[in-house]
């Protein structure tokens, strides 16, 4: 993702090296984290996201028979132990209206891992509910496929603190469904 990166941004470690810190409170974070703007961390999230759509339109064989994968609405809005949800609601007989809702206290604490993974992660998700949406399983064959081709590894947890080995991460699919 190099040509999404700016001056002022967080540089482009693989988000798994980037070194953690503690503050006084005893919270961790990605260092340096503390020091970013929200706006431009948001900004940088909503290239990433730019970014992974383009791409999904891109994958070979499923996008050639399907309407292009439209981009999701990203909300701010999570509270809790979920870094990220990628929700779809399909209203018969309509294409699903999709959205990414993301963290906002996590996304300023752990940037790179929110953008360089979270979000391919929910990403994924929308691409198959899109394209595959009789898929029944959750982080099954169709959404590792997914992150693969997008040259990302297919955890189903995310590795923010109180969420380690966690793969709990997200309701299951029927309740995102209803949302
Ligand atoms: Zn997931």
């Amino acid at each position: 993702m190099k040509h999404l990166q700016r001056s002022d941004d967080p540089p482009a470690h693989s988000w798994n090296a980037v070194p953690l810190v503690r503050d006084r409170n005893g919270v961790e974070w990605e260092v340096g984290a503390a020091q970013r703007h929200p706006q431009r961390v948001r900004a940088r999230l909503e290239q990433a996201v730019d970014h992974w759509i383009e791409r999904a339109r891109q994958m070979p064989i499923i996008t050639r028979v399907k309407t292009p994968i439209p981009r999701p609405t990203v909300v701010y809005d999570l509270r809790g132990s979920v870094a990220g949800m990628a929700v779809s609601l399909r209203e018969q007989p309509g294409p699903p209206q999709q959205w990414m809702h993301v963290h906002p206290e996590l996304l300023m604490r752990y940037p790179i891992q929110m953008i360089q993974q979270t979000t391919p992660h929910e990403i994924a998700h929308l691409v198959v509910d899109w394209y595959l949406p009789r898929t029944r399983e959750h982080h099954g064959a169709e959404w590792c496929a997914v992150m693969r081709y997008f040259g990302r590894p297919p955890l189903p947890y995310h590795e923010m603190e109180g969420q380690r080995r966690s793969i709990a991460v997200e309701p299951p699919p029927q309740r995102r469904l209803a949302l």
